[in-house]
């Protein structure tokens, strides 16, 4: 006989206790449940398989010759926004926070994975079940941290829901799409938000120590299209520090090993992608994977300005000259970094264009990371789409 859910038999794991993908783990939460039955097909660590996934989730893989598809993912359509009244304390204009509220309040769904700060510290992630409006708002703004979001998911199966939406970070969504037949569900909306250079708690200590002047009072920071990390403070005030400035060799061990391994960057199996980096300073950029996702958006139209993607610049030189320097740690001095910065803001890339830019800086970062400290996974965890990005780049041999 088989068990109709066998994963019910299964033993989550202890919290400390070591992961199955061991150090590459980033902690997205389902082997704190007995999802963890599947954690071999399902983990994004383990067992790289975006392609199939988009298939399952869009009905087709990526375009690999469409240029925008290549970057972005599967999309029927992107757009800049922002909200005519932006929410308080959001990270950008409380666009993710609006629909996940509309979602529930008028009906589409019972409940909603988001994640809430501990009660004792801003940055420490705290993932819930939310089912009212005022405990979603209480998860607005980002947890820079790893979070483990997939841990609330025996909760779900428990609570008998049948209509859930889950806000996430790639990596939780890639492993979330794998066990989503085994939730029980009759429909689940994925929200999702890009991601990258996450850290851990301790990470995210040395990081906002080695680059704000006031790490204590920091609320939330951004890495900007400005290029600079905007870090707002308690008081309301911003800190704008130059990406080129920022101590390389200091912060090279600073982000978890699974975030300098993660080549998902614009959440590619999520139904709908709210990120900033391909819209214009200011506004939120987003992006209609298919008819799920289509469905969250009209929603919330009537309260969104909107205009079309633009894209400005040419990214390709700043990426190639961008890869030794990232490489042998090196630190301008802060007038230095002030002034490149300023001059490639003046007639750098801009929309989509620095959009490719981010994506092409990472990939070809990571890419070095995982082929020195992992050179066995590289084949098989590299997808497509990342390779034919990285290839566009001369790389140094060791
Ligand atoms: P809000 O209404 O403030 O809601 C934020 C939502 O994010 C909440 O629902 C919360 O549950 C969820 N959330 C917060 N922290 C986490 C977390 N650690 N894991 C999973 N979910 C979380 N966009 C880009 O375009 N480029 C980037 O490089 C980029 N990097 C990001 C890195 C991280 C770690 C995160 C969490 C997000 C990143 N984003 C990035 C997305 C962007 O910063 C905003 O989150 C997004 O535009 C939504 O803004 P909002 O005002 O609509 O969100
Ligand atoms: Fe488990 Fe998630 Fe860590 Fe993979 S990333 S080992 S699925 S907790
Ligand atoms: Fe997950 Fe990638 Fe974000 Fe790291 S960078 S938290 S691995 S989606």
């Amino acid at each position: 006989m088989t068990l109709a859910a066998p994963h019910k038999k299964a033993k989550a794991l202890k919290s400390g206790s070591r992961r199955p993908a061991k150090e590459l783990c980033s902690e997205c939460g389902l082997c704190d449940t007995y999802y963890i039955h599947y954690v071999k097909e399902a983990c994004a660590f383990i067992h790289q398989q975006v392609a199939e996934l988009e298939a399952q989730a869009h009905g087709r893989s990526r375009d690999l010759d469409s240029s925008n598809e290549l970057y972005f993912g599967v999309h029927q359509d992107m757009m800049a926004a922002k909200k005519k009244q932006p929410i308080e304390g959001a990270q950008w204009t409380g666009i993710v926070s609006t629909i996940a509220c509309e979602m529930l309040t008028q009906g589409f769904v019972e409940g909603v994975v988001c994640v809430q700060n501990s009660q004792d510290d801003r940055f420490q992630p705290a993932p819930i079940l939310a089912r009212t409006c005022e405990e979603i708002l209480a998860a607005k703004v980002n947890k820079p941290t790893l979070s483990p979001n997939l841990s609330v998911l025996e909760e779900i199966e428990n609570s008998g829901m049948k209509r859930l939406l889950v806000i996430g970070v790639g990596c939780q969504i890639q492993a979330l799409r794998a066990v989503e037949k085994q939730l029980g569900l009759e429909k689940l909306y994925i929200l999702g938000t890009p991601c990258v250079d996450n850290v851990s708690r301790a990470g995210l200590q040395k990081f906002l120590e080695t680059t704000s002047k006031s790490p204590e009072t920091v609320v939330h920071y951004e890495f900007m299209q400005d290029f600079r990390v905007h870090f707002k403070h308690e008081n309301g005030s911003i800190e704008k520090v130059p990406f080129f400035g920022l101590n390389t060799k200091e912060l090279k061990d600073v982000f978890a090993p699974s975030c300098m391994s993660c080549f998902d960057y614009v959440n590619s199996l999520a139904d709908l992608v709210v990120g900033y980096m391909g819209a214009p300073f200011g506004w939120q950029w987003i992006m209609v994977r298919n008819e799920t996702g289509r469905e969250m958006l009209d929603l919330v139209q009537d309260q969104l300005d909107t205009q079309p993607v633009m894209s400005s610049g040419d990214r390709k030189a700043a990426v190639q000259q961008s890869i030794p320097a990232y490489d042998k740690g090196v630190t301008l001095p802060m007038w230095a970094a002030k002034m490149m910065g300023l001059v490639i803001e003046k007639i750098g890339p801009k929309g989509l264009e620095y959009a490719r830019f981010s994506i092409d800086s990472h990939f070809t970062r990571n890419y070095l990371y995982l082929k020195r400290n992992y050179p066995e996974k590289l084949e098989a965890h590299v997808p497509e789409y990342a390779k034919r990005i990285v290839n566009q780049y001369e790389l140094p041999e060791k």
